[in-house]
């Protein structure tokens, strides 16, 4: 008989014979993979190939009847136990050494009801796929901005894009959602049901059990939208990040503009004097009439001297992935990230001098800005806590070489050292890295307490682990 050995730091010694994996597998309808399959590698592999793990046995769940057995099986045999959606997460929460993985990638309907502006969604839709369904009926919720990224994920955090400042978090705009708890209930969360359970989903993470379906309100959006780039020289990015603070605290809230520092990739639509030299992109989206958007966009693209600007009507969905071949999966990827109330000048100087030193061609330093509709929610509202910072920094150091590792990652620490001063101190829980843990209390802020207290009530025994951990203190 062959052995598939569990090296689990948290749980570690346990071993499923073939007699354990044949019921496991008797009892899902699903798959259930171990190592030497292809099945197996599609599980474990994630986004971020800095992350290498190994469970024991993943299963691929078919519906929450899967999930439950999965549950119940890791509990009996007391193995670590990780939750995958989308697979993009950065700390690679979604895979555990050792242990069990739920794997929900294969679960992915999308039920759009168009009268009552509804999604019904399971856990393996990607964002790219939720948008096209709902896109099908001029529909949309606020989501993140790169397609392949997991609904689960995203929105289990809090989830924010370029509709958020008109339409708050993906989480805003959950209305319940189907959980299967550590003690293997099936239950649903929404204001009425549940209610504590349901505040704590939204942005808590998975701690508090594996959700098996998301409902979602839509709002009419597009299907053409006004949206592109306008690219500057670094040389020019204090001025224009300057212009840009004092506009957009003018701007309606369905105008946004991120911006991102790094070196210019070789695209079509830039000169090749400036591929591969420091610019500053802003991407802004303007979500409604063209004409309207135009005027309210004109004074930003005038500003200064841009390289490029390629700002116009475009598809939701075609802006919707327009990032998408700078954020391609198996790279190996570092991120540090902090939130700020505002663009001072000191910290565009910051900013600006790491971007001079950006270590390799794919590592860019990307600043998404929030306020409008997600600072009107209370922030003891949600789980989700830092409602009022007006920019989200996100350092992604990103390379192929692992020979880059020690440099692209002590760029990424020392930027965020630098950039510190200026920040609120609270922090995105998505955003978090593996060895960032410690950072989980910054995250929820006041609302760190009241989670404890719910990861005490739903899952005791922290059989839900393996992720930004709320640990029970029972
Ligand atoms: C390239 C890129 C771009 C991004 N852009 C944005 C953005 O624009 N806006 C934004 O808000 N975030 C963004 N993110 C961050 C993203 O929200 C997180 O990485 C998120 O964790 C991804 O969700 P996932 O389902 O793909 O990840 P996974 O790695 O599969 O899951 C992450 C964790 O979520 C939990 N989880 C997943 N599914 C479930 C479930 N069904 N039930 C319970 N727990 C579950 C588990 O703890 C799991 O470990 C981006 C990430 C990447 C890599």
């Amino acid at each position: 008989m062959t052995a598939t050995t569990t090296g689990s730091p948290a749980r570690a010694g346990a071993t499923l014979g073939e007699d354990a994996l044949a019921a496991l597998r008797q009892s899902v309808r699903g798959r259930v993979a171990v190592a030497g399959s292809e099945d197996y590698e599609q599980a474990r592999t994630v986004w971020n190939a800095m992350i290498d793990r190994r469970p024991a046995v993943a299963v691929r769940c078919a519906g929450a009847a899967d999930v439950r057995n999965a549950i119940q099986f890791a509990r009996e045999k007391d193995l670590a136990l990780a939750v995958r959606g989308g697979g993009h997460n950065i700390a690679g929460n979604a895979v555990c050494d050792g242990g069990l993985q739920i794997d929900l990638s294969l679960m992915k309907s999308v039920r759009i009801d168009p009268v009552r502006r509804t999604a019904r969604v399971e856990p393996g839709v990607t964002l790219g796929e939720f948008d096209r369904e709902a896109q099908a009926f001029g529909l949309a919720t606020p989501l993140g901005i790169n397609s392949t990224t997991g609904v689960a994920g995203l929105t289990l955090g809090g989830g924010f894009g370029w509709l958020s400042r008109a339409y708050g978090l993906s989480i805003d705009n959950l209305r319940s959602a189907d959980v299967v708890t550590a003690a293997g209930e099936l239950v649903t969360a929404s204001a009425s049901e549940n209610a504590d359970l349901f505040w704590g989903l939204r942005g808590g993470g998975g701690n508090f059990g594996v959700v098996t379906s998301f409902e979602f309100d839509l709002h009419p959006i597009g299907p053409t939208v006004l949206a592109g780039l306008v690219i500057h020289p670094l040389d020019a990015a204090k001025d224009v990040l300057r212009f840009k603070r004092e506009f957009v605290a003018k701007a309606p809230d369905n105008f946004v503009c991120w911006f991102v520092l790094r070196q210019a990739p070789p695209l079509p639509f830039l000169p090749p004097e400036w591929h591969g030299k420091e610019i500053l992109a802003l991407a802004m989206c303007y979500a409604g009439d063209i004409a309207e958007g135009e005027r309210i966009a004109k004074p930003l693209r005038e500003f200064g001297k841009p390289i490029a600007d390629i700002v116009g009507p475009m598809p939701y969905t075609a802006w919707q992935t327009v990032l998408d071949p700078l954020l391609t999966p198996g790279s190996r990827n570092y991120w540090k990230s902090h939130d700020f109330a505002a663009l001072s000048d000191g910290l565009s100087d910051v900013l600006i001098d790491y971007a001079r030193r950006i270590p390799d061609p794919q590592t860019e330093i990307a600043c998404a800005q929030l306020g409008g509709a997600v600072s009107r929610v209370p922030r003891t509202a949600t789980a989700y806590n830092h409602r009022d910072g007006q920019y989200v920094m996100n350092v992604h150091g990103r390379w192929d070489d692992p020979a880059k590792d020690e440099a692209c990652i002590a760029w990424a620490r020392s930027l965020w050292q630098a950039a510190a001063p200026f920040a609120t101190g609270s922090v995105y829980v998505n955003f978090l890295t593996q060895e960032e843990g410690g950072r989980v209390r910054e995250a929820y802020g006041e609302n760190f307490e009241r989670l404890v207290a719910l990861k005490n009530k739903y899952d005791p025994k922290n059989v839900f682990g393996v992720n930004q951990n709320i640990q029970p203190t029972v």
